[in-house]
């Protein structure tokens, strides 16, 4: 008999006598565990013996954000995990040749991050987050630059610009990439994420933390922050130190994402899959089943059946569309 799959708070899987849940909302009952990686609506804190499977630097990140996984491991038997391209240490799961889950996952090569690597396996069980034909995402290249070009102008107003992005992940990404800008201050929520980054060897520039809460004061002029998003501290910079804010969300290619949040500016640039690379993913495993979870799960299954495979959602364990990672 093949793997038995279903969902509740958790993925579960249960294949050759043995039962894995993967990226549990709460503690739960398995063999094994599987957190794929340290954003919070992928972790929880695990009961006395669990078993988690997870990387090294997602329980160091974990740690860091009020998660304790306990002794986890990355190898068991049958057990293969990969790097799935999406923040430091998220790593997607194959067991016994059988099934592949994803977790979150890129399909382009960002900075320190590889893509998400893939293996065949019978059953596919894949986030979906950008599952829509209307995701594609431009060329990263060409979004540092036309950024790059931006900061200039607003440089050469005198105006200081703030880039918004979740405080792990997609902070270290605009680290990166925006590191020539000086003075280059971080939220102190990105600061913390960047000194682990910087512990397991991305070359992060050091900057200077900023605390709002503690006081920090803020020159005159010029500067590059790196924050949160968060509508409201951003209003108050922006009105204290007429600050430009610049979001970054694949949610960026919809009309009304930039309103939403209240930014100046928004760019696509994203740490999931686009349309294109999630079709390219399925293709790639080559599976006879597809389990479609998060975002547009139902359309991008309903495509793929189109497509000739057999594809369902796992809509169980989604919450919502919007559920956002942090
Ligand atoms: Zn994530």
């Amino acid at each position: 008999m093949g793997p038995k799959v279903s969902a509740d708070g958790a993925i579960r899987v249960e294949n050759g006598g043995r039962r894995f849940a993967l990226d549990p909302k709460g503690a739960t009952a398995a063999d094994y565990t599987f957190v794929s990686h340290a954003h919070v609506d992928h972790m929880h804190n695990p009961a006395e013996g669990e078993r988690v499977i997870a990387s090294a630097e997602t329980k160091e990140l974990a740690a860091e954000r009020g998660y304790y996984l306990g002794d986890t491991t990355e190898k068991a038997d049958g057990v293969e995990l990969l790097d799935s391209g999406h923040i430091l240490g998220s790593r997607a799961i194959r067991i016994d040749d059988e099934v592949y889950y994803t977790g979150d996952a890129s399909g382009r090569e960002r900075a320190f991050l590889g893509k998400c690597r893939t293996r065949q396996a019978k059953v596919l069980i894949m986030e979906t987050t950008y599952g829509s034909p209307e995701y594609v995402f431009p060329q990263t290249a060409t979004l540092v630059k036309e950024v790059n070009e931006l900061i200039g102008q607003m440089f050469h107003r005198g105006r200081p610009v703030i880039l918004m992005g979740y405080p792990l992940g997609k902070a270290q990404l605009l680290a990166y990439y925006f590191s020539s800008w000086e003075p280059l201050y971080y939220h102190e929520s990105v600061y913390r994420m960047n000194m682990i980054h910087m512990r397991h060897g991305v070359p992060l520039k050091e900057g200077r933390p900023y605390d709002p809460d503690g006081g920090d004061r803020l020159p005159s002029g010029p500067w590059v922050m790196i924050a949160p998003m968060s509508r409201g501290r951003m209003a108050k910079l922006k009105k204290d130190c007429g600050a430009v804010t610049i979001a970054f969300s694949g949610w960026a290619l919809g009309p009304g994402y930039r309103f939403s949040l209240g930014a100046d500016y928004a760019f696509p640039l994203s740490d999931h899959c686009d349309y294109p690379e999630l079709v390219k993913l399925v293709q790639a495993v080559s599976p006879e089943t597809v389990y479609t979870t998060h975002g547009f799960a139902r359309e991008f299954a309903s495509d793929l059946r189109r497509m000739g495979f057999d594809a369902r959602t796992l809509a169980p364990y989604q919450t919502s569309i919007s559920e956002f990672a942090v």
